[in-house]
């Protein structure tokens, strides 16, 4: 394949980059941006294996056979629900890729077209510096976080004194060593650049609560774009120059989005300790002298029947108990009845932008019918039943009335206005940010305690009859 068919294919599949990431930002066009999106890596790979100074290509196939193996094996095998670990667990690899990469072209620079060992030009060591010092940030940060979300490591915050200078101590560290390794290009600093920056890695990530980790998970998502674009810098491959700058900005804008949906500022975040305590220990059932109307589910039926219109407000808990399907059956009976009934989706409803969408797609609710809180919050007050499902921080008050709250000024959805509050869940438990909720105690809120996909059956059941 001669250079400018090359250039060319290259070009294209980074349009259909463009074009994937334009298709996944909405629902009913997010099919055709995946399938954008694979025919845009095919073009790259099989560009990349005839480009003219191609070696290995047997070593090639076969890394491509065992690593796509295991990548679709994993992808069918994991459950929705643990999507960001396995999100920061592929982070972690294109981590170490670019640690690898780097490592590769510092060993032997005449192999990448970047002179000579020990005769480097300035620029090639910078980009491969930033490249490896990222990389290897991205790779340890990436492990614990996927330890934080699968369990295996505690997802309390991880604090000791003095934490935050040191990170910062450890960071100008890192710039020091890169501006010597361009004055000397001695491979022992190369190394120690990536040993610090392997500890960095976890240090960073180690003081930040669990319930933060999304926002994290889709930063390292942004570093692992911004290694894997210095190292297209290195190899002077404009396709990974492009791709590493598309995953790097929009992984940025998501952690922005995600940071908005929680009225936090990111350094908030990464200085970390929010929503520790729920996600170690549990939700701790709320203390409360107030009476708490517990209901059924032929209550909840009587009231859906009875009610003009209905807004469902689903939660984590929907996505735990995998509900999405019996709700949407429950609502098809409702909207047989004549009930008008719409979805409300908040901004981090779950734990990950557009969680709910994607299930709610999943389980074939028309797309007119999901809106966005913005677009339905002011509806709540001529709604007859709010119908939360699996929900709680998402329609806290504490976020409008209690200054104190961890969770004060995050926009929620103003489900205390309908009508009627139908709760499922099923404790009184906490919701990710471990704080209480007093909408269970409000005089309108009938609470149905128990797993959010029986209780839609029940209430299926229910209205059957
Ligand atoms: P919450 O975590 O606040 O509440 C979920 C509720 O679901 C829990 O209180 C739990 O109560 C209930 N639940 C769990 N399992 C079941 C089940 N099987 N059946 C019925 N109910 C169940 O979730 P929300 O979606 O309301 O809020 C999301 C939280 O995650 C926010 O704090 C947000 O800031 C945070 N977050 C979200 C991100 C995102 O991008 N979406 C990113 C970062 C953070 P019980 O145990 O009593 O059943």
């Amino acid at each position: 394949m001669s250079m400018t068919v090359s250039l060319l294919a290259y070009l294209v599949s980074s349009v259909c980059c463009i074009m994937a990431l334009r298709g996944l930002s909405g629902p009913e066009t997010a099919k055709s941006g995946m399938r954008f999106g694979i025919a845009g890596m095919t073009l790259a790979i099989i560009t990349t294996m005839f480009m003219p100074n191609m070696q290995g290509f047997g070593l090639i196939v076969a890394g491509i056979a065992v690593g796509g193996a295991i990548g679709a094996f994993v992808a069918k095998k994991i459950a929705m629900t643990d999507l960001p670990q396995l999100v920061a667990a592929f982070h972690s690899l294109v981590g170490l890729a670019a640690v690898m990469i780097a490592a590769a072209a510092f060993g032997s620079p005449a192999a990448y077209g970047i002179g000579e060992h020990g005769n480097i030009p300035v620029g090639s060591l910078i980009e491969m510096s930033l490249g490896v010092a990222i990389g290897a940030i991205t790779f340890t940060g990436s492990i614990i976080a996927c330890g934080k979300l699968q369990g295996f490591i505690t997802g309390k915050p991880i604090v000791f004194k003095g934490q935050h200078p040191l990170n910062a101590l450890l960071g100008i560290g890192v710039v020091v060593m890169i501006v010597l390794l361009c004055m000397t290009q001695s491979p022992l600093l190369f190394w120690a650049i990536v040993a610090v920056a392997l500890l960095l890695g976890v240090l960073m990530i180690i003081p930040i609560g669990g319930a933060d980790m999304p926002v994290i998970v889709s930063m390292l998502n942004s570093y692992s774009g911004w290694a894997a674009a210095g190292i297209g810098f290195t190899l002077q491959n404009n396709l990974l120059i492009i791709v590493g700058a598309l995953v790097g900005a929009s992984g940025a804008i998501l952690s922005y989005i995600m940071c908005k949906g929680m009225n936090r500022s990111f350094f908030n975040v990464i200085l970390g300790g929010f929503g520790g305590e729920a996600a170690a220990g549990g939700a701790a059932a709320v203390k409360s002298d107030k009476p708490v109307k517990i209901g059924s589910a032929d209550d909840a039926a009587f009231i859906l029947k009875n009610a003009a219109s209905v807004v469902i407000v689903p939660g984590y808990g929907m996505a735990v108990a995998q509900a999405q399907h019996a709700l949407r059956e429950m609502c098809d009976m409702l909207k047989k009845n004549g009930t008008k009934v719409r979805y409300a989706i908040h901004p981090v409803a779950g734990r990950m932008p557009g969680h709910m969408n994607v299930l709610l797609a999943e389980a074939n609710v028309p797309y007119d019918e999901v809106l966005e809180l913005e677009d339905i919050n002011r509806d709540f007050a001529q709604t007859d039943v709010a119908f939360v499902i699996g929900a709680n921080d998402i329609t806290n008050p504490a976020a409008k009335k209690d200054p104190a709250s961890p969770i004060y000024g995050m926009p929620i959805l103003d489900v205390e206005s309908a009508g009627t509050v139908l709760f499922i869940k099923r404790s009184l438990g906490s919701g990710y940010a471990g704080i209480d909720n007093e909408l269970f105690f409000y005089d309108n809120t009938m609470m149905l305690l128990g797993d959010a996909k029986a209780m839609c059956e029940g209430v299926i059941k229910a209205l059957e009859h």
